[in-house]
């Protein structure tokens, strides 16, 4: 039994030719636990986050997500997870209401599910007055709600969000924050990265990626003791401070 870990990652590593954008990382993630996924930019997150998901291949290593071997059962991986790309996914020619049928379509969701997803998420989102409207007519930080909110279509056993609060003012970022909470709350695995070092307090655990490695990971409180900082940021400057790559 693999006890209540969701992912279990060993030494997995991505190249393309001779760079190595993900350097042998080892990690484990519980279920209902939001992780925190940090690193400057270029560290090798999105590299990584992408290779859970079972969208790009890794060149060694391994990682168990959700069940499901990542170089064998890719599909069956990309079935039980959500994910929210940094330009989210949804469509901004389709209403909100087509692009919630199309992605609980591709879930499998039966007319019926989905209807009642539809009638569900336009409540908790207070998009009553939106739902037929393009996406491309809502603000960013509705967008990014409706995006993870599509992502959770299909009640998933890990949900993966990459920036996914990039460019919105703190009080929308707050309200997606709780968004994220309810999901935890409810058994869902969140792996996070972002920017804002505010969020990652919120996170449960954290890693730090430096030149695509993990050089800390621990709850935020820990990491702060370890690295006898105050905030989250200062433990994150004097790591990321080491970084050769970046933009
Ligand atoms: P950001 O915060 O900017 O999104 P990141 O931590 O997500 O950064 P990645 O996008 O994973 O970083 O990139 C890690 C490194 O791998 C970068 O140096 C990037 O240029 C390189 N890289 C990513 N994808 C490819 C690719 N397909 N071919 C070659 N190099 C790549």
């Amino acid at each position: 039994m693999m006890e209540d870990k969701v992912i279990s990652v060993e030494q997995l590593t991505k190249r393309f030719g001779s760079f190595t954008a993900v350097d042998s990382i080892s990690f484990s993630v519980s279920r209902g636990e939001i992780f925190g996924f940090l690193g400057a930019n270029g560290a090798g997150k999105t590299t990584a986050m992408r290779m859970l998901c079972g969208l790009s291949f890794p060149t060694s290593g391994k990682a168990i997500v959700a069940g499901f071997d990542l170089y064998n059962d890719p599909e069956k991986i990309k079935k039980n997870i959500g994910y929210m790309s940094q330009k989210f996914s949804l469509y901004e020619d389709l209403t909100i209401r087509e692009n919630i049928r199309f992605y609980g379509g591709i879930y499998g969701l039966t007319d019926g599910q989905i209807k009642s997803k539809t009638e569900f998420m336009v409540q908790h989102l207070h998009l009553e007055d939106q739902v037929d409207k393009l996406v491309k007519s809502l603000p960013l930080g509705w967008k990014q709600k409706l995006s993870f909110s599509v992502a959770m279509v299909h009640q998933p056993k890990i949900v993966f969000l990459d920036e996914p609060t990039g460019g919105v003012d703190p009080v929308t970022r707050r309200e997606f924050w709780t968004m994220i909470y309810e999901a935890a709350h409810e058994g869902t695995t969140v792996f996070v990265t972002t920017h804002y070092m505010d969020e990652a307090e919120y996170c449960d655990r954290v890693s730090i990626m430096v030149d695509g490695r993990i050089d800390a990971l621990d709850a935020p409180s820990e990491l702060k003791k370890k690295f006898n900082a105050s905030t989250m940021e200062e433990v994150f400057v004097q790591l990321a401070r080491k970084a050769k790559r970046g933009d």
